[in-house]
């Protein structure tokens, strides 16, 4: 068994184990990204999902993987396709880095969160402790 699966399959006993996962600041969990190649270009296979569970605009999160990636990207119905190749790793990579910027509270570190414009500037809204900053970015 591979070294990822294992850990995987830890977390998921783990998660099972604790049932008071509701007040608890748990990680943000992804999708696992299913990636998939065609000549030089990428497919993120299940692109959809991933505005569905960061609750962020699907558009944005496609401009922020194609500035990242710094390549051209399409959306195709559910999916994504990037030019040149990709690594599911590099998905993974971004998405977590997405997180960390577009989602989680400065102050509690809680992903329940939401964006308000005011003024043509976004905030964070934090659902958790009602936290309001400012991103660092303008991808959500
Ligand atoms: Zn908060």
């Amino acid at each position: 068994m591979a070294k990822s699966d294992y850990e995987k399959l830890l977390k998921r006993i783990e998660s099972n184990l604790s049932d008071d996962k509701k007040g608890s600041a748990s990680r943000f969990e992804l999708p696992p990204v299913d990636v998939m190649w065609e000549g030089q270009k990428t497919f993120l296979r299940n692109f959809a999902e991933f505005p569905k569970v960061l609750r962020r605009d699907p558009d944005k999160i496609l401009q922020y993987l194609s500035k990242e990636f710094a390549v051209p990207a399409e959306r195709i119905g559910d999916k994504a396709m990037f030019i040149g190749k990709r690594d599911p790793d590099d998905f993974t990579r971004l998405f977590q880095i997405y997180v960390k910027d577009y989602l989680e509270c400065p102050t509690c570190k809680s992903p329940d969160t939401k964006v308000v414009k005011e003024n043509r500037i976004s905030f964070l809204i934090c659902e958790a402790c009602g936290a309001k900053s400012t991103l660092k970015g303008k991808y959500a």
